[in-house]
């Protein structure tokens, strides 16, 4: 049967190259299986996310040219996502969690994505006696203790136990959003999606979300993480964000130009030829695809690595 993958960037701010890049393997691992792909704009967060933000998205990964089976709005699921909720408080699985990030901080200890870890010190805590609904805190979704044990499709060993390393999720926030966790497990259980290709940033999230799924009772899909285009910040490397905008690229490079550039920084050609995305699904394989991450830079004019 073929596959069913998705594309979902979170509409914070305009597509950058590490956007366009993750774009394009995700629709050559699906395409070039003979699969579906979704678009999902994640546009759950109030405070960052912008309309604007999400036309420019479908805007550009149209321009690079990309299509989609269908595109969907994440906001547009809330009734699923009330679902699970439900679900979970019917199962006993979530508490209200006052515990403040400040909090955490305080306490010290580093969980896998760089952030703070829980404590799992609310779990005792019972919901409100009109249900998670009527909660004006933070929502936490008690999961299984131990070790789930998980292999990427690149072969690297995501295996964690996520209660120890980040600590129960919060699932529903103080101001009523639901959180990526929940909502990523839950939509790509709904569209049917069985392969999700993702940067290496979100690998580490992996374990708590199929501990998500098995409370839910939601299937597993394949899993695979792939390089970053990292820039230098400092002495730091970050992840390449912000340092330009799709919208800049889009007045340097024609669309075939930069598909090409970003084939070759993944590996996928040895030189920077311009090419549309089309033209790679045929030779696609992860095994072409690079496994390190790039270091990039914006010169003002052009990417280079
Ligand atoms: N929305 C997330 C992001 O843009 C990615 C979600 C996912 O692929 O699981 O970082």
């Amino acid at each position: 049967m073929a596959c069913i993958g998705r594309f979902a960037p979170s509409t914070t701010g305009p597509a950058h190259p590490g956007t366009l890049l993750a774009a394009l393997l995700c629709w050559l691992d699906a395409r070039q299986r003979g699969g579906r792909v979704l678009l999902r704009l994640e546009d759950l967060d109030p405070d960052r996310c912008r309309p604007e933000y999400a036309t420019a998205m479908v805007a550009d990964l149209a321009w690079i040219g990309l299509d989609w089976d269908a595109t969907v709005s994440q906001h547009a699921l809330h009734a699923h996502h009330e679902a699970a909720l439900d679900h979970l408080a019917a199962h006993g699985r979530l508490y209200p969690s006052p515990t403040t990030r400040t909090e955490l901080a305080h306490l010290g200890r580093r969980a896998p994505d760089g952030g703070w870890a829980y404590d799992n010190r609310d779990r005792g805590r019972d919901l409100p006696a009109g249900g998670w609904r009527a909660s004006g805190e933070p929502l936490r979704c008690r999961l299984d203790d131990g070790i789930i044990t998980l292999r990427d499709g690149s072969g690297d060993d995501l295996a964690q136990d996520p209660v120890a390393a980040f600590g129960d999720p919060i699932v529903r926030r103080r101001d009523g959003a639901i959180s990526y966790q929940l909502a990523v497990v839950v939509d790509d259980a709904a569209a049917g999606v069985d392969r999700v290709v993702r940067g290496r940033d979100i690998a580490t999230s992996t374990a708590t979300q199929v501990a998500l799924q098995r409370l839910l009772g939601l299937p597993c899909p394949a899993y695979h993480h792939h390089l970053l285009l990292l820039e230098a910040r400092g002495k730091k490397l970050a992840k390449f964000h912000g340092a330009v905008a799709a919208a800049t690229l889009r007045a340097h490079y024609t669309a075939d130009e930069l598909v090409g550039l970003l084939a070759w920084l993944a590996g996928l050609q040895t030189t920077a030829m311009p090419c549309r995305p089309r033209d790679l699904i045929a030779g696609f394989a992860w095994g072409r695809v690079a496994r390190s991450d790039r270091l990039v830079t914006w010169t003002g004019e052009r990417l280079v690595s």
